[in-house]
């Protein structure tokens, strides 16, 4: 099979309200949507989120870097069929060496123009043998179970959103922490939540490693499942020397690209979590590549998400996290939620108690509105037969 066409849609749709951590404060989703055609008129679609403070890419250089590096490859390559079996990181192996990884001089990875190819690639290439992606990462639950996730701002809000939450039923809740008012902010949510709900936190690498560690300690009473990024990317044996002090267990996000990133970690020590997110590790394999590391390592999970992302990351975050061997937590599909119109002609966000169907239909699983990405892009890009 060969791909004649793409069309990559730089996506900006608004929020129902802004969304705000200690790197960014986001209106809108800032995505990139990428279509592709196959010689047979067989269209498939996949997302990426380039965010600057996590693989170093924006909006424009993701989708340059698709025209000028990823669609050539992709133009050049001769698909064949899926073959669905036991190992489904073999079984995605074939696309993923089509995608070359590109002059990373300027970023830390390409990962969110990868994602976008590679998920299109395969939305394609499944619908093509009327496959689910879920016959390829072959489900081991009935059901996702998604937590709140609780943004910055002042802690009423934060509040008002953790009562959300519990009117909700969702048993596990984030929440977004920085600066000195972290205490009064995690104490302020646990008091609104109860003792049963699941609280983390996530600072976006907003301290220092002693104001990690100080603050960790200060937010102990509070019964945290885990901290997310509490300092920089940086070298894993800073991370891991926050982790020796902190009497609450380490997530690493940011410090977590890619496969040599996850190595490096574990090597270090320094984090009892990952947190997986299809767009941030490039893609499904090598988002499943970092999981299994992890199993080995002993270290436990969470398939996050980046924030804004519509119902085909979404759909993709889903079979991820129905797939894998055991994931703690589990973040996104927060469609219309948080998105004031998503793309998809079936709704994909999570119900009462945070629980979600898997996805069975073609492709990813979600049949994609191509009047709703026409409304929402801020520019279309065109590249071979479109
Ligand atoms: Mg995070």
């Amino acid at each position: 099979m060969k791909i004649i066409g793409a069309t990559c849609f730089k996506l900006r749709i608004p929020f129902v309200e802004a969304f705000g951590h200690s790197a960014s404060v986001r209106s809108c989703s800032d995505s990139v949507v990428v279509r592709l055609t196959a010689d047979d008129g067989t269209v498939g679609y996949g997302e990426g989120l380039p965010r600057p403070y996590v693989t170093g890419e924006t909006v424009e250089t993701c989708v340059s870097h698709i025209a000028h590096c990823l669609w050539p490859a992709i133009a050049d390559s001769d698909f064949q069929a899926l073959e669905p079996g036991p190992d489904a990181v073999r079984t995605l192996d074939p696309v993923g060496r089509t995608l070359p990884d590109g002059d990373a001089d300027d970023v830390v990875t390409w990962h969110a123009a990868r994602a976008a190819c590679e998920l299109a690639l395969l939305d394609v290439l499944l619908r093509r043998q009327t496959l689910s992606l879920g016959d390829l990462l072959r489900s081991r639950r009935a059901a996702v179970t998604y937590s709140g996730v609780i943004t910055g701002g002042s802690i009423d809000n934060a509040v008002r959103l953790a009562r959300v939450c519990v009117e909700y039923g969702l048993q596990a809740v984030k929440i977004k922490i920085d600066g000195e008012d972290a205490c009064d902010r995690v104490a302020a949510v646990r008091e609104a939540v109860g003792s049963s709900v699941s609280l983390r936190v996530d600072a976006n690498c907003a301290y220092t490693p002693d104001e990690a560690v100080s603050t960790l300690a200060a937010l102990a009473p509070y019964d945290i499942a885990c901290a997310e990024q509490p300092i920089p990317r940086g070298d894993p044996a800073v991370l891991a020397n926050v982790r020796s002090r902190s009497p609450i267990p380490i997530m690493a996000d940011e410090s977590l690209v890619s496969p040599d990133d996850a190595e490096a970690l574990i090597a270090a020590k320094a984090c009892d979590f990952f947190n997986l997110r299809v767009s941030k590790c490039g893609g499904l394999a090598r988002t499943l590549e970092i999981a299994r590391m992890a199993d080995r390592a002993g270290l436990h999970l969470q398939l996050g998400c980046q924030v804004g992302e519509s119902a085909i990351l979404s759909a993709a975050g889903r079979h991820v996290a129905a797939h894998l061997d055991r994931v703690s937590f589990v973040e996104g599909s927060y469609g219309s939620m948080l998105l004031v119109e998503d793309v998809s002609e079936e709704p994909v966000a999570f119900g009462r108690g945070g629980n979600a169907p898997l996805l069975r239909g073609p492709g990813l699983g979600v049949d994609v509105r191509e009047g709703a990405l026409h409304v929402h892009a801020e520019t279309t890009t065109a590249l071979g037969e479109g």
